[in-house]
């Protein structure tokens, strides 16, 4: 019998049950269980799961608590520039995409780039240019103007900081997170893997984070798994850590749970890096993996019921 599941992610990072009240626990773990909910609906309608993906992760990015879409830090000079990318593990098919604003929905942005697109990645303006020509929608700023987002902000400016949204020192302690992921496995065996952040808080340069990238922090092929990362994102670029998750499978026969636990346990770690990642594999097996005090995670599959988890 063909199995179906689906996991998602709202950002790993300094999340304690002490600093953490009953009702916004509650609004975190219905965000999640909304997405996840909404994604294994498409599965269920014999949707793909690229349609999955896509799906739970416009749903978090339209919801304020997490940081992608709606929910975005702000930048240094007091913008929202978001990356996002998805992959399609039955051809490799990818879109990506870095540095827009006011977009809606990012990873619409980035479905539609791999879909009529010839290209791959597209940045900034010229990423807004073809959202415009492929008629998404677009909000205003107040639409992304968070009061606890402009309050980090601002901290972050008076420390003169960049803020990772979701970790400790050297970033400074945060509760209120997340990058937002999913991966899923459909009826008819494909894999697929979304990612979306709004970034740092203070960052500067048009720096641009592992969520936009192919093997960094997004990865699908139907022989290995699909993974969605989140975390400090400088070191998932530097440990491919999305990527390393399969090339593990398919090169050391590990198993999903034995190849993820080496990257963000050994891999990322050992060179500094805090964070987790979400994966699952042709077989319906799923991992959810962080080196972190937390990481907002749920899953639902063939194999079992509904999962919703916060802290370690
Ligand atoms: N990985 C994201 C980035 O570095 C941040 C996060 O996951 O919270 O842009």
């Amino acid at each position: 019998m063909t199995k179906l599941g689906i996991a998602i992610h709202g950002g790993a990072g300094t999340i304690r049950k002490s600093q953490m009240s009953l009702p916004k626990e509650n609004n975190y773990r219905e965000g999640l269980k909304e997405a996840l909910l909404e994604g294994w609906k498409y599965l269920n309608e014999n949707k793909s799961s690229v349609d999955a993906v896509e799906r739970a992760v416009e749903v978090l990015e339209n919801n304020s608590l997490f940081n992608a879409g709606r929910g975005s830090v702000f930048t240094n000079s007091g913008k929202h520039e978001m990356d996002a990318s998805i992959m399609n593990g039955s051809n490799l098919d990818a879109g990506c995409v870095s540095n827009i604003s006011n977009v809606k929905n990012p990873i619409r942005l980035a479905r539609s780039i791999m879909d009529c697109s010839e290209f791959v990645y597209l940045n900034g303006r010229g990423a807004e240019e073809f959202a415009r020509q492929m008629n998404l929608d677009f909000e205003s700023d107040e639409y992304f103007f968070d009061k606890y987002r402009h309050e980090q902000y601002i901290d972050a400016i008076k420390e003169n900081k960049v803020k990772l949204d979701h970790s400790g020192d050297p970033y400074s302690s945060e509760t209120k997170l997340g990058t937002v992921g999913a991966v899923a496995l459909d009826n008819k065996g494909n894999l697929a893997a979304a990612t979306s952040t709004g970034g740092i808080t203070n960052k500067k340069y048009e720096r641009i984070g592992d969520s936009s990238i192919i093997g960094a922090g997004t990865y699908a092929n139907n022989i290995t798994c699909a993974v969605s990362c989140t975390g400090q994102g400088e070191f998932f670029i530097r440990t491919v850590a999305a990527y390393e998750v399969s090339a593990l499978m398919e090169y050391r026969q590990l198993s999903l749970e034995e190849a993820c636990n080496i990257v963000v346990n050994i891999k990322v770690k050992e060179i500094g890096g805090d964070g987790g990642l979400i994966a699952i594999d042709k077989d319906c097996n799923i991992s959810l993996k962080f080196n972190t005090e937390g990481m907002y995670r749920a899953y639902i599959s063939s194999n079992s019921d509904i999962y919703i988890g916060i802290y370690s």
